[in-house]
Order: structure tokens, then C-alpha cells, then sequence
């Protein structure tokens, strides 16, 4: 029941979307857009794991640390390990997003997307750490729908739609028709798993240690799920597991290709079971609507090329496919009425109530 007060708050308020990514938390604000756009990253104070500091300027501290910190990422598998930790993290990003605003305002009306298949207990601690994070009210929506009406998929139709979200830690595949997930699937291959990938490879074949932020520029520089027009090469820095010195190795773009086929065919299969499980219908509809791609990892070079020659279906990339998520959490509270149907339980908690 909405009361006065409701309504008046209302008028006021600010309404955001949040995008708890594995990788990356991105906020949008009603009529702004995206205000905020860091890396989910905590470093922590190893004895207490009390957070001290938050997002990029953690993120700079990685691999650079003293032996009493440590910079972690409390979402890295998809999933809420570390509560206190992820309720740091909400607060800091709502409260930064909240402080943007130059006029005093009532706090914030929230909506998180969050990965689909987690369990209830991760949902009540997704809801409880938005909560205790400043929120006025929290709502949660599973990101592949936060996704798909980001990318402006039209998900409340009868005729099916698809996204493929390829962000840090996980994939995650849904086929929706009339407001709902038909099928979906979500793995624990993506983003991160292929900079796992490119180190391996360099170990194996050359005795080179890389770190995780050369493996991430690598990919992203020469890392491709298909042929490229113009092959390239890049010379990458570590150290010689043998010698222990410093080393440079120029590598290819073939090789970089070689090294990332385990993740990109995991990637490509799942999208293939799970139009292998739409019922036919669905799939007629896809042919025409096509396959969109989402997420940080679908910017790999030749992936969506690789997706459609797989699946015989048209698919493209979303626009700004790294920040639907975000518009899409925040355009259910734009058009709340249409679209409350899609928020995943435990909606409208608040703290009036
Ligand atoms: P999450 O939603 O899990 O936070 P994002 O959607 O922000 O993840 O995507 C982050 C992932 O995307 C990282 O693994 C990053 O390396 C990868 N990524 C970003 N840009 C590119 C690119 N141009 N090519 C390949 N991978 C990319
Ligand atoms: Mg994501």
C-alpha cells in the first residue's frame, strides 16, 4: 500500500539501477544515466578484513599490496562469499551515487540485478546488504532480464528474444518470452576465465609467467573466437619460470586464438543447448529476432561472428554491451508499473514497512 508519504518521497527521490558485476558495478540514475562505473574490487585489512578502500583506487593496489592487505573481489564467482564485505561495497557505490546529487534527497530507491540461479539465501543477502546499505527500498531483478531490457529487447512480447551475457566470472544464456525466462542457463565461464587461459598457455609454451592484468590486455587487444582479417602480434612481459629473469615474448594473435578455444567452445556449446532446449516456436521467433550479446567478454573479437556461423541465427552486439545491465535495473523503476512483474521477490522491502 502506497501512502502519502510514499507518494511525496516519491516525487523527490532517486531512483538507481545497480549492476553488482562479478567484474565491474555500474549505477545509473534516473534521467543521468550511468553516474558511477568501477571495478568491483575491496582491499581489505587482512587480520580484521576491514575494508579500506573501494573500487578503482582498490583496484590500483592490486598486486601491489603490503602483506597486511589484501584486494579481493567479493563477486568473483557470481556469488556472495563475503557479505560484509559486498554490504562495503553497495554502500560506498549507493552512497557515492546518492552524494552526487546536490541537493539533500530522501535516500535512494534501489533496484540490483542479480545473476539468475542464485539461491534465496544469496538473494536475501543481496537484499539485506542494499538495505543496510542506505537503500529506502530494494528490488532485485535477475540480470539477464536487466540485460535484455537494457539492450531493448522486446522481452514483454509473445515472440521469444535472447541474450547472452558474457561478463567476469560468469555467462549467462535466456531465452524470454511474455515477461518471463523461458530457459537459461549460466556457467562459470567467461571474462576471467580466459585471461586464465592466455597465462596458462604462456607458461606452458614459453616458461612465461604473466599477470592477470597483461593476460586481460592481451585478450582484449589480440584475443579473437575467430579467424581476423589482419592476424597481429603483441610482445608480452613477465618472468621465465627457468632463468627467474624478466622476459619478453612476442606472441600471435593465432596463438592467443588457440589459447582462448577451450572457454569461447564452452561458451558457444551452452548457447547451443539452450536453443537445443527452446521449444521450436521460440526458435522460429529467433530466427528473426536474432541473438544478442551482452557483457564485457562478448566484446571479444570475432565472438559474435562465431556465435551466429554456430548457431545458423543472426546475433549482434548489444549497444554499449557493458552497461546494459545497469540501464536496464534502472528503467524498471522508470516504468515500474509496466514492468514490476520482472522484479525476482522479496520486492519492495523497506524500511518504513
Ligand atoms: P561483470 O558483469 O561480470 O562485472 P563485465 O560485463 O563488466 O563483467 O565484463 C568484464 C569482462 O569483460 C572482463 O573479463 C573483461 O576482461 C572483459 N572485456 C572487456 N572488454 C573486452 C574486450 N574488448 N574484449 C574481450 N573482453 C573484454
Ligand atoms: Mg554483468
Amino acid at each position: 500500500m502506497l501512502g502519502p508519504l510514499d507518494w511525496l518521497l516519491g516525487l523527490f527521490s532517486l531512483d538507481i539501477g545497480i549492476d553488482l558485476g562479478t567484474a565491474n558495478t555500474l549505477v545509473s540514475v534516473r534521467n543521468k544515466g550511468i553516474v558511477i562505473n568501477e571495478p568491483s574490487w575491496v582491499a581489505i585489512e587482512k587480520k580484521t578484513r576491514r575494508p579500506l578502500a573501494i573500487g578503482a583506487e582498490a583496484r590500483q593496489m592490486v598486486g601491489r599490496t603490503p602483506s597486511h592487505i589484501i584486494a579481493i573481489r567479493p563477486l568473483r564467482d557470481g556469488v556472495i562469499s563475503e557479505f560484509e564485505i559486498t554490504e562495503a561495497m553497495l554502500r560506498y557505490f549507493i552512497r557515492k551515487a546518492h552524494e552526487q546529487m546536490f541537493v539533500p534527497i530522501p535516500r535512494p530507491r534501489v533496484v540490483v540485478g542479480i545473476p539468475s540461479g542464485v539461491t534465496e539465501v544469496e538473494k536475501r543477502a543481496v537484499f539485506d546488504a542494499t538495505m543496510s546499505a542506505g537503500a529506502r527500498e530494494a528490488m532485485l531483478i535477475e540480470e539477464p532480464i536487466a540485460a535484455a531490457i537494457g539492450a531493448g529487447l522486446p522481452i514483454m512480447e509473445t515472440r521469444g528474444s535472447m541474450i547472452v551475457d558474457i561478463g567476469g566470472g560468469t555467462t549467462e544464456v535466456a531465452v524470454f518470452s511474455m515477461g518471463g525466462i523461458v530457459i537459461s542457463r549460466s556457467i562459470r565461464v567467461a571474462g576471467d576465465e580466459m585471461d586464465e587461459d592466455i597465462i596458462q598457455y604462456m607458461r606452458t609454451k614459453y616458461n612465461l609467467l604473466i599477470g592477470e592484468r597483461m593476460a586481460e590486455q592481451v585478450k582484449i587487444e589480440i584475443g579473437s573466437a575467430y579467424p581476423l582479417p589482419e592476424e597481429k602480434t603483441m610482445t608480452l612481459r613477465g618472468r621465465n619460470l627457468v632463468s627467474g629473469l624478466p622476459q619478453a615474448v612476442e606472441v600471435s594473435s593465432i596463438e592467443i586464438r588457440e589459447a582462448l578455444s577451450n572457454s569461447v567452445n564452452i561458451i558457444v556449446s551452452t548457447v547451443k543447448d539452450a536453443l537445443d532446449e527452446t521449444p521450436p516456436e521460440l526458435v522460429a521467433d529467433l530466427m528473426e529476432t536474432g541473438i544478442c550479446m551482452a557483457g564485457g567478454g562478448s566484446q571479444l573479437k570475432g565472438l559474435v561472428e562465431r556465435v551466429a556461423e554456430e548457431t545458423n541465427i543472426r546475433a549482434w552486439l548489444a549497444e554499449e554491451p557493458m552497461t546494459c545491465v545497469a540501464r536496464g535495473a534502472g528503467r524498471v523503476l522508470e516504468d515500474y508499473d509496466n514492468l514490476r512483474v520482472l522484479l525476482a521477490g522479496l520486492e519492495r522491502g523497506s524500511t518504513q514497512h
